[in-house]
């Protein structure tokens, strides 16, 4: 008999061969500064638990408190019968924390993004998204059947060309406020005014901002940007600590995604505890300014003590510090080096990124010494990069 699988074990050789497969490492701890991971305890630089709120105390008995009020099933979809009395408080509360009129839960960031794109632009409009957007952003532009322009990154000389020369019923600009694999942020003052000058929509995805810039209330505060054309999106599982995503714009437009956007209408509402853990999170998020601070504090101190010992971080100012590499091979050997000395590292290697990288993530949830041994370790490895196999 034939092997019907054939193909796929030879795609998946090609990767092998190539570095780029990847597992799943199975944790068997709460997220944390320190994890257990395939058995072995290590000190975690890869999670996006930036405010170290995923275990927080207040945040779980909040969850439970809404299992034991709400039960775990939200039983439909939102339109059908999901709709509960804790999403709609969470919605609220989100709205008001980022300033904006209205908001809208989902599920996932993935979905999110896809039910705004999708809701928004159709075969006769056009989206332009900058070239180092989320992926979920990019498969919500081809999805969503509209012209997909993308533009080099953060360039706003390029997009202002696209935005002129492509006729379109509706403009949609799409960007990540912080760029999920570099750190780095967009200009979104400049992306605002080619919204406005272009009669274009523009929507933010501030994965990686909500919870950590602008006092918490995410990157448009902290740059002071507000206007109606500006769509909001942030996802709920990084630093705010649980999971789902919520979307915060005008009435109309929030207004219209429950009505039109599929990924949105098709899909079990999350359960209500979720919504429960979200809303606590939101005042932890408020009320506990110094997790920010210590975040800062953990930022500053990778950067100068890895600049001082000669390491050349990429440009980057907010948790995600990533440290570029000559290839995957070398990624993949540095965080298999690190890992020996307690540290856990992701290589992200293409195709997730044009160039292999170790991803280091760094959380309010950290101590000083963890983060100084970090840098230590990171100095004393990178010298023997040099010849990537004697690393591991
Ligand atoms: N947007 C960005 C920028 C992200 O980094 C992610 C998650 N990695 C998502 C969207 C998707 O969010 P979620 O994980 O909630 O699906």
């Amino acid at each position: 008999m034939t092997n019907p699988f054939q193909q796929l074990e030879a795609d998946l050789a090609e990767r092998r061969a190539a570095h780029l497969y990847r597992r799943r490492p199975v944790v068997s701890t709460p997220q944390g500064p320190t994890v257990v991971v395939d058995g072995v305890t290590l000190t975690s630089f890869c999670s996006n638990d930036y405010l170290g709120l995923a275990a927080h105390p207040g945040l779980v008995a909040a969850a439970q408190a809404g299992a034991a009020r709400w039960g775990v099933g939200s039983g439909a979809s939102h339109l059908v019968c999901g709709h509960q009395a804790a999403h709609e408080d969470c919605e609220r509360k989100l709205a008001a924390f980022v300033g904006k009129p209205a908001a809208l839960t989902l599920a996932t960031g993935y979905l999110a993004n896809l039910a705004v794109i999708t809701a928004l632009v159709g075969r006769e409009d056009a989206v332009f998204a900058d070239k180092l957007n989320h992926a979920s952003l990019n498969d919500a532009c081809l999805l969503s059947r509209a012209t997909f322009k993308r533009y080099a990154h953060n360039d706003l000389d390029m997009l202002e060309r696209q935005l002129a020369d492509t006729p379109a019923r509706r403009k949609l600009i799409v960007a990540d406020a912080v760029f999920s694999m570099d750190g780095d942020t967009a200009p979104l003052a400049g992306l605002l005014a080619l919204a406005e000058r272009h009669d274009a929509w523009l929507f933010i995805d501030d994965a990686h901002g909500f919870g950590v810039l602008g006092e918490g209330r995410g990157s448009m505060a902290e740059c002071g940007l507000d206007s109606p054309r500006i769509i909001y999106m942030a996802t709920l599982g990084k630093a705010a600590g649980v999971a789902g995503a919520f979307v915060a714009a005008e009435e109309i437009v929030i207004d219209y995604l429950v009505n039109m956007a599929r990924p949105y209408i098709y899909t079990t509402a999350a359960p209500a505890l979720i919504a429960e853990a979200v809303s606590a999170s939101v005042d932890v998020i408020a009320d506990e300014a110094w997790r920010r601070e210590r975040l800062q504090d953990h930022i500053r101190l990778l950067r100068d003590r890895l600049a001082a010992g000669g390491c050349q971080l990429m440009p980057s100012a907010t948790a995600i510090q990533p440290l570029e590499m000559p290839s995957s091979e070398a990624a993949l050997a540095l965080s298999a080096a690190l890992r020996q000395r307690g540290h856990w590292v992701a290589a992200i290697r293409p195709p997730t990124v044009p160039t292999p990288r170790l991803r280091i993530t760094l959380s309010a949830a950290h101590d000083t010494a963890a983060v100084q041994q970090l840098a230590d370790d990171l100095i004393a490895l990178l010298p023997t990069l040099s010849s990537p196999r004697s690393l591991s």
